[in-house]
């Protein structure tokens, strides 16, 4: 058909061409009506005008149409209205798909329409309206790339394929590590420059036909059809390669790394917000254990992961409340020379709200996330200092070991707060020796030190915990100043057969002796082990559960202080 040639209309078209000539002066939407016998469709004006159609009426609409559509969208297009005409039971066509202007430019529309039936059950007219759907023509306004919107129609796509095929596929969605500081560290236009350089940096790695979308925030997603999880790897692996410089934005130089959740459908999810939300969940899971890092979505981390958003909020809860529901237990500490009680290490308890308590390991992480952990480490160095004061009574020079946690060293605050709680109690500063417990320290030797200095300057010693561990080892001795290491009960567990280990624990005791710090064996549970690390190691003081487990303050008291209870 060529440009404005006259097609007649059919007997049909021409009955409603009256009613459709009033209709189309009263929308700005697209409006259509087609005689599905005779395949002539009649459409409004605009239609024609805003995508370069050769007429109001034409045969064979959709050769003129379909080329138009969006190569993602365009089968599903017409396998829907190949349905319509053909069955009997299908009337109502609902899509949104995006289709070419005059300019050259894809814009989304939403197409609705409905098919009126002759006297015999045929399908015989198809009416309905088009209109451009605003919010989903937007590209994401600073990277330029596909928007949120175009992402999930892109899943329910992938989906679709998967429907029809079988073959399912990984969704990846990345989320800037620290992108929060940057907005807050300067201003939004330099975290608008980093999200842009980003685009660009993990755009270019990605293999051709996969498409980079941008989602709410500082996330980024692609959907890898077909890919396993060694497909998932290597994308991620080369996004982390090309994100491994330091980015020079604005003057600012910027590690701008990222962390990586992953889905794969159908899996994880047959449905587009299940599988955002997984994919989601999973990149929050990699940010917490330590960024820069790619994690697959599995059912039993999810559900750890809820539970532990829950927990946050309790936590904060029990915080706000003046921190109910904590409390403190003491641990014994005694003299390896000869078996005296010399002090405890006040070890912290949570009850959540349902009465359970809930295991260090699994509150203290979120504490110190959250940065709770600030408040609540002031509450247990005050709760312990005032059972030290009271047991001093009864051993005069009896030490009470608080734990600090990294966090709460970065808080300047907190040593203001020792000092004036020192006071408060009428306490000398030996009362006190405070343990580094931080497994995961990432930033700044030198401020920890300088930290460290100021307390041990004061007379506070300072302990580093569980030596052997983590960041606690013969290289952190080197770097941190402390007057106590405690050695961790991964050490002793095989001493007794094991003869490298029993060495090991020798010399790193004789090298602390030699520099004057003096050492805790932690986790002594048999007589044998004890024996050994007295004899043998030269240990100077022991806390396990051979002398003693956690107690509550009446049975310390009752068990280890013989006080009477009351
Ligand atoms: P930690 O500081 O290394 O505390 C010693 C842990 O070892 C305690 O676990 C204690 O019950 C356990 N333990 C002691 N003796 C033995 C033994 O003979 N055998 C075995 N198998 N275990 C023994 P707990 O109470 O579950 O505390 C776990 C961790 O939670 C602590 O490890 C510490 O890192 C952290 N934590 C506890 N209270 C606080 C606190 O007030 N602040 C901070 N920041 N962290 C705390
Ligand atoms: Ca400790
Ligand atoms: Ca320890």
């Amino acid at each position: 058909m060529k440009k404005n040639e006259r097609i007649p209309l059919s007997p049909c078209l021409r009955r409603f061409k009256f009613f459709f000539d009033l209709l189309k002066k009263t929308t700005d939407n697209y409006l259509f009506f087609a005689d599905i016998q005779e395949n002539i469709v009649m459409v409004s004006p605009n239609l024609v005008q805003d995508f370069d159609l050769p007429g109001e009426i034409m045969q064979d609409f959709d050769a003129y149409w379909a080329p138009l559509i969006h190569p993602e969208e365009r089968s599903t297009y017409l396998a829907s209205i190949r349905g319509l005409m053909k069955t009997q039971t299908i009337f109502e066509h609902n899509m949104e798909y995006r289709v070419k202007t005059r300019q050259g430019d894809y814009v989304w529309i939403r197409c609705r329409g409905r098919v009126g039936n002759d006297r015999d059950g045929t399908p015989s007219m198809f009416a309905g309206m088009m209109s451009r759907m605003a919010q989903r023509n937007q590209a994401d306004e600073v990277t330029g790339l596909l928007n949120k919107y175009q992402f999930e129609h892109a899943v329910k796509l992938a989906l679709n394929q998967y429907r029809a095929t079988g073959e399912g596929g990984a969704i990846m969605v990345f989320g800037l590590d620290n992108f929060k500081i940057v907005n807050e560290t300067y201003n939004r236009v330099v975290g608008d420059l980093v999200l842009k350089r980003v685009a660009e940096l993990i755009g270019n790695v990605l293999p051709a036909p996969l498409t980079l979308f941008k989602l709410d925030g500082d996330q980024f997603a692609v959907i890898y059809p077909e890919a396993a999880e060694q497909e998932v790897a290597e994308i991620f692996a080369s996004v982390q390669s090309a994100l491994s410089r330091p980015q020079d934005i604005n003057g600012h130089q910027y590690f701008c790394t990222a962390s990586c959740g992953t889905v794969f459908y159908p899996t994880a999810g047959k449905d587009y917000l299940v599988l955002h939300k997984h994919a989601e969940a999973a990149m929050d899971i990699a940010k917490r254990e330590g960024k820069n890092r790619s994690v697959l979505f599995s059912k039993d981390q999810y559900n750890r992961w809820v539970r532990s958003i829950s927990m946050r909020d309790s936590l904060w809860d029990s915080v706000e409340n003046g921190c109910m529901g904590f409390s403190l237990f003491f641990q014994p500490q005694i003299s390896a020379e000869d078996q005296k009680l010399i002090g405890a290490e006040a070890l912290l308890r949570w009850k959540n709200p349902k009465g359970r308590m809930v295991a260090p390991m699994e509150f203290i992480p979120i504490l110190e996330e959250t940065k709770l952990i600030i408040p609540v480490g002031k509450w247990v160095f005050e709760e312990a200092l005032k059972v030290c004061k009271k047991w001093r009574h009864v051993v005069p020079e009896f030490q009470i070991s608080v734990n600090m946690s990294y966090e709460q060293v970065k808080d300047l605050s907190f040593k203001e707060f020792v000092t004036e709680c020192l006071a408060r109690y009428d306490m000398p500063v030996d009362a006190v020796i405070l343990e580094l417990t931080e497994s995961k320290i990432v930033a700044d030797w030198s401020f920890v030190n300088r930290q460290f200095d100021s307390f041990r300057s004061q007379g506070i010693a300072i302990a580093m915990d569980d030596f052997g561990t983590g960041y606690s080892s013969l290289a952190s001795l080197k770097y941190l100043s402390c007057d106590i290491v405690k050695i961790d009960r991964e050490f002793v567990k095989k001493i007794l057969e094991n003869d490298f280990d029993r060495k090991l624990v020798q010399y790193v005791v004789a090298l602390c002796h030699s520099i004057g710090i003096k050492c805790c064996i932690e986790g002594v549970e048999e007589e044998a082990e004890y024996e050994l690390l007295t004899k043998e190691c030269k240990a100077d003081s022991i806390q396990g559960y051979l002398f003693g487990h956690p107690e509550s303050v009446e049975n310390f008291e009752e068990k280890f202080l013989h006080m009477e209870k009351h």
